[in-house]
């Protein structure tokens, strides 16, 4: 299988060096040049991850030696903690929540770096220069990605995040590593720090003193691991009741839900995805209008999709590059901190659910598609812990909301990080000193 660009099927590389390149020499996202086709019984007596997971991404990494010779070390490694499927019985229509907070950083984000890391070892394994990852992050990936290569001596690790605009939870977890992890608080939005990112790997001096590379959902590294949990939701939920199952992704970066709409395209049986978002509208108008509008992000209680230009958005285009094919291949719906805030508290009155403000906006895009009639099976994917966001949700469910013990290591550890200007200049200076 090779990975082409999204901007010139000539640069044309095998899964690791996709990975270990991270974006493309012109810019633009690695894409499989082909998908494979699967159908449901090819899964047969599988039920974990690990085995879903070596299946479904073998024929991704296939021409890849050293990839395919290690996937099932690689898939045992990074699929350690589960994505626990919950039936939720007090929905007024069939409902069920996937569960990806499970991973040591509380948020579907340890999925792909975990996979990442598990991947860039092997890769790195002969290589002279140590790598340095730069990943630009709105709250949950700089800390999954800390996690996942905090203490690997092959590489350090450079996050870059919004100052002031991730939770408080969130931003001990980005600062409390040290080591081979430096963290920097950026005097900006997730945009600005994005835009640093990809203005270092254009970067000629800094190509001269490190081997970059990104751990952002640009990776292709971090998408493949994520399609392993709609497979086996799907897979799950096709064995138990015969249908495809429709999905609700929160989305900023479109990272998550690309994955989900990549398992679907390689035949998993998987129905509707709708995507849902915040107030920032870039999606959703695109998706209204077909007119393609970058703009500013703005602050949101769902902080981790505050995202005014999402890149993955340029691999779901090559996908579809008719736009009325794409518009009928996904919904989008936009949800409010208002609503944010209303479907918190109802949803954890009415169905003892208590969501994260990211995953609440999905469920209240349940409560949407279900007043305007639709039917059939419907999963809620759970992209965080609500204790990550306790100091949003506690106020609207009345009481404290239980901290995962890994989640409670790391607040206890000291913040070590460094406040930088947002241009390239201050991040070159910085880390040329
Ligand atoms: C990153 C993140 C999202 C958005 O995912 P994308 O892949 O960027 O669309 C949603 N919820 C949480 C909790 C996240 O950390």
């Amino acid at each position: 299988m090779h990975y082409i660009s999204t901007r010139n099927p000539q640069h044309r590389v095998l899964l690791g060096e996709a990975i270990a390149q991270g974006i493309a020499p012109d810019g633009g996202l690695f894409v499989p040049e082909s998908f494979p086709h699967f159908v449901p019984r090819q899964f047969d007596g599988e039920a974990d991850l690990v085995a879903i997971a070596q299946h479904l991404i073998a024929p991704f990494a296939a021409g890849d030696a050293l990839l395919t010779e290690e996937l099932a070390d690689i898939c045992r490694a990074a699929f350690d903690f589960p994505a626990p499927l919950v039936e939720v019985p007090e929905a007024p229509a069939p409902l069920w929540v996937l569960e990806l907070f499970h991973g040591p950083t509380a948020a579907f984000k340890d999925f792909g770096a975990r996979f990442l890391a598990e991947c860039l070892e092997r890769i790195r394994r002969n290589a002279k220069r140590k790598l340095t990852i730069l990943v630009a992050t709105s709250g949950d990936t700089g800390g999954a990605v800390a996690a996942a290569f905090h203490n690997r001596p092959w590489v350090d690790v450079v996050i870059l995040y919004p100052k002031g605009l991730v939770s408080q939870r969130q931003a001990q977890q980005l600062a409390c590593w040290g080591g081979n992890v430096r963290t920097f608080a950026v005097h900006g939005t997730f945009d600005d720090c994005q835009r640093m990112v990809k203005e270092a790997f254009l970067d000629r001096a800094l190509a001269e003193t490190h081997q970059l590379s990104s751990a952002n959902s640009i990776n292709v590294g971090r998408l493949l691991p994520q399609m392993v949990y709609y497979a086996y939701a799907g897979l799950e939920l096709w064995r138990r009741n015969g249908r495809r199952a429709n999905f609700i992704i929160p989305a900023g970066n479109l990272g998550n839900s690309l994955a989900g709409i990549w398992a679907r395209h390689c035949g998993l049986p998987i129905g509707e995805i709708v995507l849902s978002t915040n107030a920032n509208p870039t999606v959703t108008e695109y998706l209204r209008t077909g007119e393609w509008e970058p703009r500013a992000s703005v602050a949101t209680l769902a902080s981790a999709m505050d995202v005014g230009n999402p890149s993955n958005m340029e691999r779901l285009r090559a996908l579809h590059p008719d736009f009325e094919e794409l518009q009928g291949q996904i919904g989008a719906s936009s949800v409010d901190d208002i609503e944010i805030r209303a479907t918190i508290r109802r949803d954890a009155h009415e169905l003892g659910q208590v969501w994260c403000p990211h995953t609440a906006t999905a469920a209240k895009v349940f409560r949407r598609l279900l007043a305007r009639g639709t039917r059939g099976d419907w999963v809620v994917v759970s992209t965080a812990h609500p204790a990550k966001f306790n100091d949003i949700v506690e106020p609207q469910i009345g009481r404290t909301v239980e901290i995962p013990s890994s989640l409670e290591r790391l607040l206890s550890l000291p913040r070590q990080e460094k406040e930088l200007e947002p241009t390239l200049d201050a991040l070159r200076a910085d880390l040329q000193s």
